[in-house]
């Protein structure tokens, strides 16, 4: 292995120049049609229109829509690269190693050497040649067993140029050799390769095979039309030609070539040729000369910091835009979540309310079957506490609740009719208490058909019935009593074997204007008891001077 101390102008432009290539590989992929290969297409075409702050944003992009890793790394390659172009190196280390960062075992091996070539570059502009170039060993060993000769050969270039650079000429000679072997699908990529064989053989100081390989990168590069490749193919043959001690040749490409950059107005090849062409000043003693080129190297150099910070600024520009777009996506994810939440939430509310709607139906419908049973268990309690169980007519306490009241509050006025059944008692001793009770039960229901709508007859005590005869005179009253009577003792009472003659006393009352029950009820009693002393199954009408009435 020999070491060489190589230049350092030297070092970078081959570099550059394995970066170059490895770029122009990448730059050939071809072109997709979903949503993310049309932001790589994107990627790929701002990057080649040196739009590189389009580049970036468009890489963001990639980076926060693309779900798959493969994807995202691909995005932060792309702004790695981006970034890198722009001239913020740090930048483009943290989006490359955060690329890097994803890289899980399985992944697609030429995604794998993109992403370890793309960062073996960028650490070998910065001169990290050691990291670089343990990346572009991982990056071949990826394409092993992978058919990538484009993408292998540029590993090779590269791997080349940073052994070169670290001073192991002899595999860097080899690594170059081996890429020669591969067959390369453009002329530019061939001059690259050609251009780094040529670097290789001068700086182990194989001066003639380096030349030919010059010459070689010079006439191809005049082919292809490349300024930037004539420029640096006339740089390397000059400084040649220097090393060769043909210092007008040197001095003649090395002029050249600094007239075609600064008509290009390209400020790093003009340092290089202004270094070179003060190297050979110096070496012709021409201090003068030196001088001026060195000042213009200074000069240059410092236009160069001056456009770093001009890089810096737009960096930052591209950055704040970058995080702008962030804050976008992130609120429209945040916005999206909240949707999400809201909608959930009504989902949930609606479901509540149905709940809560049925509940509340079920609640009512069971409100109203308890009332009905109430209404209906109230109706029949009432029936029970207003009816009198043997006979089924109203007994006294519904005359008592009711009757009196509707008579007193409406003043409704109407006569009494209060019905005794003649010796009851003898009924009970004679036939027993159950045929007292179908008696009492018989004379009910023939009081009960003597009675209109309007009246009301309840019975009042063991075999007494008070009969309400509503709007009706004491006269009236006298003849639907005297109805009565007929009817109780017309036809007897048969239960089983027996028949039973069956006989009533009547006493019939008016109700005055005043209303008074109580009075009229006194009336009807004593004209009652009048018809027991004269002999019972008569009617007696109470009087206001209360005389009998046969
Ligand atoms: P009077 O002609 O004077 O009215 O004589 P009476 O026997 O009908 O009168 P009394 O008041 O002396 O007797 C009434 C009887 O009625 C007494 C009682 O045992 C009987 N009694 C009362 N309630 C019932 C009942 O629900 N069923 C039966 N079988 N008898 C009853
Ligand atoms: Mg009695
Ligand atoms: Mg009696």
């Amino acid at each position: 292995m020999t070491h060489q101390t190589v230049p350092t102008s030297s070092r970078v432009l081959s570099i550059i120049g394995a970066a170059l290539l490895a770029a122009m590989v990448a730059a050939e992929a071809a072109p997709g049609s979903d949503p993310l290969s049309t932001l790589r297409d994107a990627i790929e075409r701002h990057e080649r229109d040196g739009d590189y702050r389009s580049m970036i944003l468009a890489a963001v992009e990639l980076r926060d829509t693309a779900r798959a890793p493969e994807d995202r790394i691909h995005a932060q390659r792309s702004l790695g690269r981006g970034y890198a172009l722009l001239g913020d190196q740090d930048r483009a280390v943290e989006a490359l190693s955060e690329a890097m960062g994803q890289v899980r075992p399985g992944m697609s091996p030429t995604l794998l050497a993109e992403l370890y070539r793309d960062t073996a570059g960028m650490l070998g502009e910065l001169g990290r040649y050691e990291q670089a170039l343990s990346l572009v060993e991982r990056g071949l060993g990826a394409l092993r067993e992978e058919n990538e000769p484009d993408l292998e050969a540029a590993l090779l270039v590269m791997r080349g140029s940073i052994l070169g650079a670290l001073g192991r000429l002899d595999e860097a000679m080899a690594s170059i050799e081996q890429a020669m072997d591969r067959p390369l699908s453009t002329p530019r990529q061939e001059i690259m390769r050609r251009n780094n064989l040529g670097m290789i053989h001068k700086w182990r100081g194989e001066l003639e095979p380096a030349l030919s390989a010059f010459e070689a990168v010079y006439r191809q590069a005049l082919e292809a039309g490349s300024e930037q490749l004539i420029v640096y193919g006339l740089l390397e043959l000059g400084d040649v030609e220097r090393l060769l001690g043909n210092r007008s040749d040197a001095r003649m490409h090395l002029e050249d070539a600094l007239g075609r950059a600064e008509a290009a107005g390209e400020e790093r090849w003009q340092l290089f040729a202004h270094n070179y062409l003060a190297e050979l000043e110096a070496e012709q003693g021409n201090a003068e000369a030196e001088a001026r080129h060195r000042d213009a190297v200074a000069a240059i150099r410092s236009a160069l910091q001056g456009q770093a910070v001009e890089n810096r600024a737009r960096v930052l520009e591209v950055s704040l835009e970058v995080l702008e777009r962030e804050r976008e996506i992130e609120q429209l994810r945040m916005e999206r979540a909240l949707q999400e939440v809201q909608l959930e939430r009504g989902r949930t509310l609606i479901l509540l309310a149905a709940i809560a709607g049925v509940l509340l139906l079920f609640a009512l419908w069971l409100a109203v079957q308890q009332s009905r049973v109430r209404a209906s268990a109230n109706r029949e309690l009432d029936q029970l506490a207003n009816t009198d169980t043997l006979t089924g007519l109203r007994n006294r306490r519904y005359f008592i609740d009711h009757l009196r009241r509707r008579m007193t509050d409406e003043t409704v006025r109407g006569a009494l009719i209060l019905i005794d059944v003649d010796r009851f008692k003898r009924v009970n001793d004679d036939h027993g208490h159950e045929v007292g009770d179908v008696v009492l039960r018989d004379v009910a229901q023939r009081i009960q058909a003597m009675m209109r709508s309007e009246d009301t007859v309840a019975r009042w005590g063991g075999e007494e019935f008070l009969a309400f005869l509503p709007k009706c005179t004491a006269d009236a009253a006298l003849q639907v009593a005297e109805r009565i009577r007929e009817a109780i003792d017309s036809t007897p009472v048969i239960h089983d074997d027996a028949t039973l003659s069956v006989t009533a006393t009547l006493g019939v009352a008016e109700i005055g204007d005043d209303g008074d029950f109580e009075r009229a009820l006194r009336d009807a009693d004593h004209a009652l008891y009048r018809g027991k002393q004269s002999g019972r199954n008569c009617v007696r009408i109470a009087t206001p001077d209360r005389s009998a009435m046969s």
